[in-house]
Parts: C-alpha cells; sequence; structure tokens
C-alpha cells in the first residue's frame, strides 16, 4: 500500500501573550511537537490519549485549520504544508473532517438537504447532480429521503451524526478526519455508527484517521494505532500488536485501564500518578518521566526518540524498551 499522507515532525505551537496595550510572546503552548507519521492508502489509523494529548490539533493541522508552525504535510505526493487560495479551496474537497458534536457542528436553521449539498453547491456541481447525490449519501448512511425536508433538531443524536458523515461524503474525499466521531453519542449508537464508518470505507475507498480516547472503540476499527502524550507520539504499531504488547509504560497503562470482557480473568490496572503537564511547560527529558513508574536518571535529561521495537514495525519513544533491527 502507499501512502496518501505523509506527516513530517509536524508542530503546531500556540502562542501565548501577556503584557499592557502591545502584549508580547511569552512562551507558546506546544499542543503538538514534532509529530511523524504515514497513512496508507485505505487503512485506518487510530490517534489515541488523553484529552490535552494534541491529537485534535495534530488532525486540524494536517487539514489546515490550522496552520502549522513547521513541520511537512505530504498528501498524494505533493507538500501541501503551505498552501493557499484556490489550492487549499482544492484541497479541502479532498480531505474532510467528522466533527465531535453532532449537536453542535450542523446548523440548526438548515435542513438536511441543505445541510449535505452545501459543500457541492460551493464547489458548483450541477443541480442534477447534487439532488442525485443527495439521494444515494442518505441511503447509504441509513436515513431515508423523505427526511430531507427535516432540521437537525428533528433527529436523535446518532442520526445527527449519520448526516454529519454524508455532509463530509459529499464531495468524494480521499481522507476524512474523524475527530471523536462517536464520543458524544449512546454507548448503544456507538456501534452502529463505527460499523457504518467501516461500510463507507469499503464502498468509498476511505482512509481514515480516527481520533479518540476510547481505546476500545480504536481497536475496533483501527489498522495502525499512535498514541500521543504531551504532543507526542510514544507509540505507533500495528493495532493487534500493540494492544498485545504494549512496549512503552504510558500505553501500557492506557490499555490496562480497559475492562477486561471477560469476568474470570483478573488484570492489573497500572495507575499513572498525577495529572497531564501543561503543553506550556513540558517536562524536560522523557516528557512521561514526572508520571512514569520506571523513570530512571536519564530520563530526566534526554527525551528519547521513536525507534523499532518489533519486527513488524511497532515503534516506541522509551530508554528502557530495546530496539528491534529488522531481520536481526
Ligand atoms: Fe518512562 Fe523513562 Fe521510558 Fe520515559 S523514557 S517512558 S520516563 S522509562
Amino acid at each position: 500500500m502507499s501512502s496518501l499522507l505523509e506527516v513530517k515532525k509536524l508542530k503546531k505551537h500556540f502562542p501565548v501573550k501577556s503584557g499592557g496595550i502591545i502584549p508580547r510572546q511569552t512562551g507558546a503552548v506546544k499542543a503538538v511537537d514534532g509529530v511523524s507519521f504515514d497513512v496508507k492508502k485505505g487503512e485506518t489509523l487510530g490517534l489515541v490519549g488523553e484529552s490535552g494529548c494534541g491529537k485534535s490539533t495534530a488532525g486540524r493541522a494536517i487539514l489546515k485549520l490550522h496552520e502549522p508552525t513547521d513541520g511537512e504535510i505530504i498528501f498524494k505526493g505533493k507538500d501541501i504544508t503551505n498552501v493557499q487560495g484556490e489550492q487549499l479551496r482544492k484541497l479541502r474537497q479532498e480531505m474532510q473532517l467528522i466533527f465531535q458534536d453532532p449537536y453542535a457542528s450542523l446548523n440548526p436553521r438548515k435542513t438536511v438537504e441543505q445541510i449535505i449539498t452545501e459543500p457541492m453547491k460551493i464547489f458548483n456541481v450541477p443541480k442534477r447532480e447534487r439532488q442525485k447525490k443527495l439521494s444515494r449519501l442518505m441511503d447509504v448512511v441509513g436515513l431515508s429521503s423523505y427526511q430531507k425536508d427535516r432540521y437537525p433538531h428533528q433527529f436523535s443524536g446518532g442520526q445527527r451524526q449519520r448526516i454529519g458523515i454524508a455532509r463530509s461524503l459529499a464531495l468524494d474525499p480521499d481522507l476524512v478526519i474523524c475527530d471523536e466521531p462517536v464520543s458524544a453519542l449512546d454507548v448503544s449508537i456507538q456501534a452502529q455508527v463505527v460499523n457504518l464508518m467501516e461500510d463507507l470505507q469499503q464502498e468509498f475507498d476511505l482512509t481514515y484517521i480516527f481520533i479518540a480516547h476510547d481505546l476500545s472503540v480504536v481497536h475496533h476499527i483501527s489498522d495502525r494505532v499512535a498514541v500521543m502524550y504531551l504532543g507526542q507520539i510514544v507509540e505507533i504499531g500495528e493495532v493487534g500488536e500493540l494492544y498485545r504488547n504494549p512496549k512503552h509504560p504510558y500505553t501500557q497503562a492506557l490499555l490496562s485501564a480497559i475492562p477486561e470482557a471477560n469476568p474470570h480473568k483478573q488484570k492489573e490496572r497500572i495507575l499513572i500518578k498525577g495529572d497531564l503537564p501543561s503543553p506550556s511547560n513540558p517536562p524536560q527529558g522523557c516528557k512521561f518521566h514526572t508520571r512514569c513508574p520506571l523513570a530512571e536518571d536519564i530520563c530526566k535529561q534526554v527525551n528519547p526518540e521513536l525507534k523499532q521495537v518489533s519486527e513488524h514495525g511497532q515503534q516506541a519513544a522509551c530508554h528502557l524498551v530495546k530496539e528491534v533491527v529488522a531481520g536481526h
């Protein structure tokens, strides 16, 4: 599989300003701080971590809803890091976002028809084609055509997310960034929406970046998973391998918190002490050292790089995990 998207050392820092009439920059919130990964065509990359770890900001920087501070974004082989104007407009056709909150992301004064066809109108798709596409999209996301004149408040949360998904597919995108798409929904509805997204991936040949804090949902839908902590990726790998054999202490702690489905099986929970440090003043060395149960002296001084830790390409950033050289 070839890479659809390559992200290289991506940074998004938000300036912190203070002072009187003319405020000066006194620091920066390092929301994303040197993140690199690629996404192959047709796959789903899960991006997980606690709130505030930078996963949503990374997604928005890739979509250029936030201007990246540094790094490179390569999409379909082209460097799109600095595209503007008409080029950016065209790019927006190929990359779409599904929002977390189906209540807030739909305009309450527009009908379903207006919401779903709006992106096509902006890109001058002829009316007949818009109508045809509207019927097809409503059908594939599980809504009926007779509902097209209704307003968002007349639908349940799950149905609203279906409307949001239909809108995101209106321009036949290649890449869809799903920002916590099911976390605002009831648990009973989450599985239906995730299954729908899997079906749509097949039908529309989509590539997903699936951002979530719920590791069970990510496990279900992802091919590979990247774990973020304080703006950096600390572990990345194929989903089965990473969940079976997490190498990084932070990933191990996150996975230990997933409830065990089998009541006869005991699972030891690894508790992470303290709160997530502020991204405006991250710790020196390994950013996880203030909370890591295994931290050693070197961890306070040197920030570990991601390195290969399994023969299948799993990578982790931890001084205590042994590097595995492919083929050895
Ligand atoms: Fe913990 Fe040190 Fe590994 Fe960081 S580098 S995760 S502090 S053991």
